[in-house]
């Protein structure tokens, strides 16, 4: 099986005063390509540092990240780039609200890999149909139910067509009815074979 990524002895410690926090204390895990991958834990366990470790926005205090074989701290890949191979999708959305659902889709493909803007809609129309959302393409999120928002941020994330998809409690702060919608799309996803981590 293609490894993905994988991490080794992952270690993440926070100062706050006085106190160390040990947020993850030697974590190893290999991702092999099409597997989906749930960890869970209870709050606080380090699930999303984790994950924001995998997508740098946190630098671990020790450790190594592997991306298809390669040291993602070794400074050999751009940032930006590896950002886009690796989608990240929010517990609280995180869509950019001044922008309609086609345009948040649209977004990243336009700016950070250069596709004409035609080609962009045409394919982020495509991805909202996917999520069954094709009908809410021209409202802004304020506009759309948490669910919705969800499942937009979901077609974003994949727009840029990533090697792994990473979940942060995906359906945590949605209301109970509106957990399904979103849980359809995640077995969508795994049924397409989508290498999917999920906390
Ligand atoms: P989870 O997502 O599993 O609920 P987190 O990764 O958010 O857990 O947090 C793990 C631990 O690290 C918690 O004790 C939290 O308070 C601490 N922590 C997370 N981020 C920071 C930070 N930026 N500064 C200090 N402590 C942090
Ligand atoms: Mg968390």
């Amino acid at each position: 099986m293609k490894e993905i990524i994988k991490l080794e002895n992952i270690k993440r410690d926070f100062k706050v005063g006085d106190e160390t926090v040990h947020a993850l204390r030697g974590v190893s895990f290999t991702i092999y390509e099409g597997e989906f991958v749930t960890i869970m834990g209870t709050s606080g366990s380090g699930k999303s540092t984790m994950l924001r470790c995998i997508n740098l926005l946190e630098t671990p205090s020790s450790g190594e990240i592997r991306f298809h074989g390669s040291d993602v701290a070794a400074g050999k890949l751009n940032a930006n780039a590896y950002r886009a191979k690796v989608g990240m999708v929010f517990q609280s959305f995180n869509l950019f609200p001044m922008f309609t659902a086609v345009e948040n889709v649209m977004y990243a493909p336009i700016h950070i890999k250069k596709i004409p803007r035609s080609q962009a809609r045409e394919e982020a129309m495509e991805l909202l149909d996917r999520v069954g959302l094709a009908e809410r393409a021209d409202y802004y999120p304020g506009e759309l139910s948490g669910g919705q928002q969800q499942r937009v941020a979901i077609a974003r994330a994949l727009a840029l067509h990533p090697d792994i998809l990473c979940f942060d409690e995906p359906t945590s702060a949605l209301d109970p009815e509106l957990t399904g919608e979103v849980l359809r799309v995640l077995r969508d996803l795994a049924d397409r074979k989508t290498t999917m981590i999920i906390v």
